[in-house]
């Protein structure tokens, strides 16, 4: 099924979008997850939202979460790992499945994290951050995984269901429960090694050596989440329009840069979800 718009990321910019494309009658699918947005949950006073004098994070997310619902729409809870230009539409590769939109809403937040050494020279040479779609390849074959969080734990299982071995190494703490053929290795990594593809992690503890090395963190940088997009000073190149540099693609929120703010988040994700309605009626009156 294709649906209108995808509007990827559940902070105030993606839930601003879904919100006005929703009431502009377009069928959508907003990705994230159902709490929303941390970045929301965390704050713990807010002053300068309109309407919401002195307000904290949570009631702003639980305000949130009630429009969300008042309006029908649900989250797909499933993490975006690329989005692929075809033309006419847009494939949406999920952790778990592949989507189709006619157009598409990035507002997948501000990307802060530092690629490891070696990280983007073999990235798609050996490195990949997405382990369940890649997974076929490992089939009789050793991986290392490096995951930021928790919420990454269901995608290793189903790697290891695949692969022979898988060294996982988890950056954060706390219990993990893993098949037998994953060994939990400690230690922080340093850089990513290799010849023609990526072989070796190197841990401040030891080196490890696999036939590829996935890295899932929470967010992806927009350019690698959208190959060939423009970027400019770190952050998705948007026009006042929140077009983007690829026919069809909208920006919204912190990932097209500062200042970082909500209301700035949402009204963006207002323009964006207003551009993607003519955007999709042009090509709909179009065909
Ligand atoms: C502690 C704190 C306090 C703050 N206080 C204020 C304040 O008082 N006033 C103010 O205006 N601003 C404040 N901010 C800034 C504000 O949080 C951000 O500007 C705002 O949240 C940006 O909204 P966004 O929609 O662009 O992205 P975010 O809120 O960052 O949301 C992005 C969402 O996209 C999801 N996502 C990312 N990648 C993917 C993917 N590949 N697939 C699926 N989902 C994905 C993420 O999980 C996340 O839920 C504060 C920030 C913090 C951290």
């Amino acid at each position: 099924v294709r649906v209108d718009i995808a509007i990827i990321g559940t902070g105030p910019g993606g839930v601003s979008a879904a919100i006005t494309s929703k009431v502009r009658n377009k069928s959508i699918l907003l990705f994230g997850e159902s709490t929303l947005s941390s970045k929301i949950e965390k704050a713990s006073s807010i002053l300068n939202y309109p309407g919401m004098p002195n307000t904290s994070g949570a009631s702003l997310s639980s305000a949130f979460r009630e429009h969300l619902q008042a309006l029908d729409i649900i989250v797909t809870e499933d993490k975006v790992k690329a989005v692929y230009a075809m033309g006419d539409y847009f494939s949406i590769q999920g952790a778990s499945q592949m989507y189709e939109a006619t157009s598409v809403i990035i507002a997948t937040g501000a990307n802060v994290t530092k690629p490891y050494e070696g990280e983007l020279e073999f990235l798609g040479r050996g490195v990949s951050y997405c382990a369940t779609c890649d997974a076929a390849l490992y089939k009789d074959r050793e991986a290392i995984v490096v995951a930021t969080s928790n919420k990454e734990e269901d995608e290793v299982r189903f790697l290891a269901e695949v692969a022979s071995k898988v060294y996982y190494v988890p950056t954060y703490k706390g219990e993990i429960d893993m098949p037998p053929n994953v060994e939990i290795v400690e230690g922080k990594p340093q850089k990513i090694l290799g010849q023609l593809k990526a072989d070796t992690l190197v841990l401040d503890t030891k080196e490890l050596k696999a036939f590829g090395i996935f890295i899932l963190r929470e967010s992806i940088a927009a350019d690698k989440l959208v190959p060939g997009i423009k970027f400019e000073n770190n952050s998705i190149w948007v026009d006042k329009n929140m077009a983007t540099s690829i026919a069809g693609c909208f920006a919204c929120g912190d990932v097209t840069g500062k200042p970082y703010q909500y209301i700035k988040a949402a009204g963006e994700g207002n323009v964006a979800a207003l551009s993607a309605v003519s955007y999709v009626d042009n090509i709909k009156r179009n065909k």
